[in-house]
C-alpha cells in the first residue's frame, strides 16, 4: 500500500459558510461561474510556506480551484510549483459550488467540468491530471456520468465515515458503484477507528488525535499515481500551512517528513 498525497487550494472565501452551498453560505451564488478571484493574504502566505516544504520533498497532488488562475499574486506561486517535478495539478471544480447540496445539474456541472479541464490542464501542462475532487466532499451518483464524459479518470472525493455517512445520507456506497459503473476510479479518503481523518479533521478535536496516528502510519511510502491500484488517499489543506506561525506540517511518516 502506498499512500496518494494530495492538497486542496481553498481559500478562505471557498468555505461553505461563506460561498457555494444553498443553505450554509451567506454569499449567494446564483451560478457556478465566479470571476474576479483574488487570493487572501493568509492564503498567499501558506502558499509560500508550503513551497519551503515541498520543494524537494514528497510527491504531491494540488486540487486547484480554476478561479483561482484569476488571481496573479496566486498564479505566481503556482508557476514556481508547476517547475517541481513532485508536484501534479487536479481539479477542483471552478467556484468551489458544493454540487450534491444542490438539485441534480447534469449540463451545468458538465460546463463546469469541461471549462475547469481546459483551464487547469492549458496552465499546467505535462503536470496535468483528469483527477476531480468534489468541492467540500458534495458528491452524488449523478456526477460520476459527467465526470467520464468529460474525460475524468479518478475522483477522490468520498469520506467513507460513519459520520459524515450519516450526514450524506448513507450514498457512498451508490456513488462508489456509480463512480465504478462509469469507468471512474474512486479513491474515497483515509479514516480513523474515529472517523474522519482528512482535511479539516486533521486539526479537529478529538478526530485528530486518531488522525495523526493513522497518517504516521499509513504515509511511509509515497505514489503519486493513484490510479494504481492499493493507493490511500490522504489530504489536506493549502490554508494549513497558516498554522502554527507557519511551522504546520502534514503528520506523514518521519521517513518522509524528513524530505521536506
Ligand atoms: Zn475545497
Amino acid at each position: 500500500m502506498s499512500a496518494w498525497l494530495s492538497v486542496d487550494t481553498d481559500d478562505e472565501t471557498h468555505l461553505p459558510s461563506h460561498r457555494g452551498h444553498p443553505h450554509r453560505s451567506f454569499q449567494q451564488m446564483p451560478t457556478w461561474r465566479t470571476e474576479g478571484y483574488r487570493a487572501s493574504p493568509r492564503l498567499l502566505n501558506a502558499t509560500d510556506r508550503f513551497i519551503e516544504w515541498v520543494s524537494d520533498g514528497p510527491q504531491v497532488t494540488l486540487f486547484l480551484i480554476a478561479e483561482q488562475l484569476d488571481c496573479p499574486e496566486f498564479t505566481k506561486r503556482m508557476d514556481i510549483l508547476l517547475t517541481m517535478p513532485n508536484i501534479l495539478i487536479a481539479c477542483h471544480g471552478w467556484g468551489h459550488r458544493c454540487w450534491s447540496a444542490w438539485p441534480e445539474a447534469v449540463v451545468e456541472f458538465s460546463e463546469m467540468l469541461i471549462e475547469s479541464r481546459d483551464r487547469i490542464s492549458a496552465y499546467a501542462g505535462s503536470s496535468w491530471r483528469p483527477w476531480f475532487r468534489a468541492p467540500g466532499g458534495y458528491v452524488a451518483p449523478w456526477m460520476a456520468g459527467p465526470l467520464a464524459a468529460t474525460g475524468f479518470r479518478l475522483d477522490s472525493s468520498v469520506n467513507p465515515s460513519r459520520w459524515v455517512n450519516r450526514k450524506m445520507g448513507g450514498d457512498w456506497n451508490r456513488v462508489k458503484d456509480a463512480m465504478e459503473s462509469s469507468g471512474v476510479v474512486e479513491r474515497p479518503w483515509l479514516t480513523s477507528q474515529m472517523g474522519p481523518a482528512c482535511g479539516p479533521a486533521l486539526s479537529l478535536f478529538p478526530f485528530s488525535l486518531f488522525a495523526k496516528q493513522v497518517w504516521k502510519k499509513n504515509s511511509v511510502s509515497i505514489t503519486n499515481e493513484p490510479e494504481m491500484e492499493d493507493t490511500i488517499a490522504l489530504y489536506w489543506h493549502l490554508l494549513d500551512h497558516s498554522r502554527k506561525h507557519g511551522k504546520w506540517t502534514p503528520p506523514l511518516a518521519s521517513e518522509i517528513q524528513g524530505l521536506g
